[in-house]
């Protein structure tokens, strides 16, 4: 299959793939973001644990350009997303692909042409290679059978694994998850998280999570950052997160989540 740009020079296992540095988000006179400074290196799976309002979920929003920041600098790839003209932002902006809590699939396209209409659009595959890969995927996610249902005629959690499969057709360099399961019932939980797991064990793919789901925090992870106020106040492995934190902050928010 042809590769598509966005993974012709995917970097060095280990290199850093993602830089925050000085990064502040204002909304009005609400500094969400506090000259974050962070950095995530590629093929690793790194987690944001923290209180509602922390700046989790910008953190997300700004890699997908949804948000600028007001200060500070995002390099991805050694590339940098903000500040960079438009033109450099679209092609940075290719190496991420973004999982949201509420699936947004596109209602009136079947699922496979969920799937098939960004790399033919985009990436310029033709229809074809897009159908093949996007087949892949379903079948990776459980879900070969459902290539012409619309996803109405899905569980949640099935349009959740549609959702990672359309993220991954973009062969993205890393994957971002804004709280995936959060919006599904408790029963459909366990068969998304499998999925993601399966992902993280099965391929080199670089993972940015939001998550409340501290078993599968703990297992996915290499790294926990901990944030609170916009700030990264603590991190570490999850075994150190978890079993020995270190700040009174991430002690008592761990003791109410777990
Ligand atoms: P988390 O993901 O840690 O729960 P968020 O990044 O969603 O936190 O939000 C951080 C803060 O930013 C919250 O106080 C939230 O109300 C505020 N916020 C987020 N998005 C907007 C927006 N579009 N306009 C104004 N305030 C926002």
């Amino acid at each position: 299959m042809k590769e598509p740009d966005a993974s012709a020079n995917p970097p060095v296992d280990g290199a850093e793939l993602i830089r925050f540095d000085n990064v502040t988000k204002r909304f009005g006179s609400n500094t969400v973001l506090d000259r974050l400074d962070f950095s995530v290196a590629s093929g690793k799976h790194v987690t944001l644990i923290g209180p509602s309002g922390s700046g989790k979920t910008t953190i997300l929003r700004l890699l997908m350009t949804l948000l600028k920041p007001d200060e500070g600098t995002i390099t991805v790839a050694g590339e940098q997303l903000f500040p960079a003209p438009e033109k450099q932002v679209r092609e940075v902006r290719k190496k991420i692909g973004m999982v949201f809590q509420q699936f947004n699939l596109f209602p009136n396209m079947t699922v496979l042409r969920n799937i098939t209409e960004a790399p033919v659009t985009v990436l310029g595959l033709s229809k074809d290679e897009a159908e093949a890969r996007a087949r892949e995927l379903l079948d990776m996610v459980g879900l070969a059978d459902k290539c012409d249902a619309r996803p109405t005629q899905l569980s949640g959690g099935q349009q959740q694994r549609v959702a990672i499969a359309r993220a991954l057709a973009m062969r993205p360099q890393v994957l971002l998850l804004d709280e995936v399961t959060s919006a599904l019932d408790p029963e459909l939980v366990a068969g998304v998280l499998d999925v993601l797991r399966d992902i993280a064990r099965s391929t080199d793919i670089t993972m940015l999570c939001v998550t409340h789901e501290m078993n599968f925090a703990r297992d996915i992870s290499d790294q926990v950052l901990m944030f609170d106020s916009g700030r990264v106040i603590e991190s570490g492995s999850p075994e150190k997160i978890f079993n020995d934190p270190e700040n009174d902050r991430t002690r008592e928010f761990l003791s109410a989540v777990l």
